[in-house]
């Protein structure tokens, strides 16, 4: 691979990155733009395996929503809707907390809960909620909420996002979630989101967060209005955030869905896209350990191969996602154990059951059986039931 990438009109980027030297948004956005990429890969595929080794990772997880009624009208959304609508939900505290605990009963670690910005639930619901579950296994990791979420929140609590963010992780809070950056350039954010926090706003909430002591991640919702500049310059902030912080854990780059919703893009992010993407994001973010090929975007077939092209962790089971889903997403709504293994293992990585914060539970080295998988959760009945409450 070495001869054909010093053969390439790539080899600069790849000597800087072998140095270790970090790339610049000129070198970003020569690597979006090359149509090479075998060897844009082949560059991640490095700066991956120097982080990284032969591990690649997954989280046992749950995905809830707790409604989605939402006070904005995000134009790239299809998840929110209003009082008016028949398809609007929330749950209650208890609802919450009965879908946790069959979950539990699969094994997952984590609990990954966000919503729409609701017009009327008290500050009060959140806390009780977290503690709540946080009663319910001491255990069970709690991801919750987004930026705008939290900045909503400070706004109900009327309190300031420190002093919320702090009441939130008293009550049971373990990690701010990823969701929200979209895309960062003030103009595409209201070409696709108007009304939604800033950049700074995102990135502040972020900050105050990782000062507090909590860990996030991040992401990049790509390939609707936005230019390949528009996604060098989001990857470039989020640099310079880790570099003053380093409390982000991983990057999650996000392919747009354009159904049910007012930006139908006409040619969505492709195969290529999707790799270039993570690629590039790999070998910018040199100061990330984690970047994630998210399979309810991409498909667990195109996450898999994104496994050389810089990405080190499938994510996780998620066992009902609703956001991409009301999106097109043509993903199913879970993925099993057994099956991000096989993906792993085939691609020639070792699998490592992680934490929230990608901190490996269990290593599976070759050959080794899960004993504890479950070959196929989806004819589980607890998960059966957990489905039609959905
Ligand atoms: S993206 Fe979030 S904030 Fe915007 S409308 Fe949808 S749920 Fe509401």
């Amino acid at each position: 691979m070495k001869f054909f990438i010093h053969h390439s009109e790539l080899s600069d980027v790849y000597d800087k990155v072998v140095a270790g030297e970090r790339i610049s948004e000129a070198d970003a956005l020569r690597l979006f733009a090359s149509k090479d990429l075998n060897a844009v890969g082949a560059i991640a595929d490095f700066a991956r395996q120097r982080k990284a080794g032969n591990r690649a990772s997954y989280i046992l997880n749950r995905y809830i929503n707790y409604s989605n009624y939402c006070i904005l009208s995000c134009q790239f959304c299809s998840f929110a809707r209003k009082k008016r609508d028949a398809d609007g939900f929330q749950l209650s505290v208890e609802e919450v907390v009965q879908k946790a605990r069959e979950a539990l009963q699969l094994g997952i670690t984590e609990l990954h809960i966000v919503g729409g910005l609701h017009p009327s639930l008290p500050f009060s619901y959140y806390t009780d909620l977290l503690k709540a579950l946080r009663a319910l296994d001491a255990r069970l990791q709690l991801k919750c909420f987004t930026a705008i979420e939290i900045l909503h929140l400070a706004w109900l609590a009327k309190k300031t996002v420190a002093q919320t963010l702090q009441e939130l992780q008293a009550a049971g809070l373990d990690s701010l979630t990823g969701g929200g950056a979209e895309i960062f350039r003030q103009e595409v954010r209201e070409a696709i989101a108007k009304g939604k926090e800033s950049a700074a706003e995102y990135l502040d909430v972020h900050r105050t967060w990782h000062r507090l002591g909590g860990r996030s991640t991040c992401t990049m919702l790509y390939g609707h209005v936005e230019s390949l500049a528009d996604r060098v310059d989001h990857l470039r902030q989020l640099r310079a955030l880790q570099d003053e912080t380093r409390g982000f854990v991983g990057f999650v780059p996000l392919a747009y869905h354009p159904e049910n919703n007012d930006i139908p893009v006409k040619h969505p992010p492709t195969g290529f896209d999707s790799l270039r993407t993570l690629a590039v994001s790999r070998i910018y973010l040199d100061n990330f350990d984690h970047i994630t090929a998210y399979w309810v975007g991409l498909g667990l077939k195109l996450a898999q191969v994104a496994l050389s092209y810089g990405a080190d962790d499938l994510h996780g089971t998620i066992i009902e996602e609703h956001i991409f889903h009301m999106a097109g997403a043509t993903s199913p709504q879970l993925q099993t154990e057994a099956d991000m293994l096989k993906a792993i293992r085939e691609a020639g990585r070792t699998p490592v059951q992680r934490n929230t914060f990608y901190e490996p539970i269990r290593v599976l080295e070759d050959g080794q059986p899960a004993e504890t998988v479950a070959e196929n959760p989806a004819h589980s009945k607890v998960l059966e039931d957990n489905l039609a409450t959905a």
